[in-house]
């Protein structure tokens, strides 16, 4: 499995990860399984929230003897992400996932708090060693400029988004800032959430003739592809082992130029819309 900088000057972090949104409504022990299988396959960066149910006790029993070698990731909600609500979030986080430190924390979208508040929270979180970075999910890119007035240059490590074949608004302004402000993007949903062309539309096709290129699956070219630019990471969910082992085998996979190019006539970009798509 690859790695790279999660944004400028930030850890190496496995180019693919691991989603869990609905991973507490699995089998349980085939959900640790699924997240075993992975981190043993290299998917080391662990993605979860507050708002995800009982999928943080899940991760407790998946990484447990193993806490030191991943990138664990939770979130705070906006109607917590108070100048004291952010930070007791963070601690019944901490104590769910049985750990004592995030490596990244974010906003997971945003709220009416000012974002002066949560980021003061985030900063006290970092003094208090509970967390090591902090980013932000869902953020435009006037959120992204309000946000970088208020914290200042290199705090922002990363900005979770929604990315997929069917809907790469990002590429036209987030990616493009982030890159810019050294900011790692993660792409949410990067099988459409349940939306993966079907074999026989298309699209489909043209993603498994390419994947029979290299003997690989239309998943695993797609997370290829998503992952193109340096900056991006994606994040798949699975709660099967065998999903989860096929999703990190993308994370040796390149696609050529030429490969790239039919994929992007194949599912095209198309234009910017007003505001960030988010599920
Ligand atoms: P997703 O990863 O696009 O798709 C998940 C679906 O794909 C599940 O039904 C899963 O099935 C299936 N799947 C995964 N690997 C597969 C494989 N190799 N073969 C066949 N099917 C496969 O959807 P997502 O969960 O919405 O997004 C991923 C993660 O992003 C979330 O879990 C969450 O951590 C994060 N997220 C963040 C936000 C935000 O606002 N920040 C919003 C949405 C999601 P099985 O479960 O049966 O394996």
């Amino acid at each position: 499995m690859r790695q790279q900088p999660f944004g400028k000057g930030g850890p190496q972090v496995s180019l693919i990860g691991q989603g869990t949104w609905y991973l507490d409504r699995a089998d349980r022990s085939r959900a640790i399984a699924a997240l075993q299988r992975g981190i043993d396959a290299g998917m080391t960066h662990i993605d979860t929230a507050e708002m995800y149910g009982d999928a943080e006790l899940v991760i407790a029993d998946a990484i447990a003897g193993k806490r030191d070698s991943l990138f664990l990731v939770s979130k705070v909600l906006p109607s917590n992400a108070s100048r004291r609500g952010a930070i007791t979030a963070c601690e019944r986080s901490l104590q769910r996932l049985k750990t004592d430190y995030l490596d990244c924390y974010l906003l997971h979208w945003r709220g009416s708090f000012p974002l002066e508040d949560t980021v003061d929270a985030f900063e006290e979180l970092i003094a208090a060693g509970k967390i090591r970075s902090w980013g932000v999910s869902n953020f435009d890119t006037d959120d992204l400029n309000e946000l970088l007035a208020v914290s200042g240059r290199g705090k922002i490590a990363c900005n979770q988004v929604l990315y997929h074949l069917q809907e790469r608004a990002i590429e036209h302004a987030v990616i493009p800032w982030c890159e810019k402000h050294g900011v790692a993007v993660v792409a949410y949903s990067p099988f459409g959430h349940d939306e993966f062309p079907s074999p026989r539309s298309r699209g489909g096709e043209v993603l498994q003739s390419i994947a029979d290129n290299h003997k690989a699956t239309p998943r695993q070219v797609t997370l290829s592809f998503l992952a193109r630019a340096p900056s991006v990471f994606p994040i798949p969910k699975a709660s099967s082992p065998e999903h989860a082992a096929e999703n990190a085998g993308a994370g040796n996979l390149v696609l050529t130029a030429s490969e790239i190019f039919t994929i992007d006539q194949a599912f095209p970009r198309g234009p910017k819309p007003r505001g960030l798509p988010m599920l």
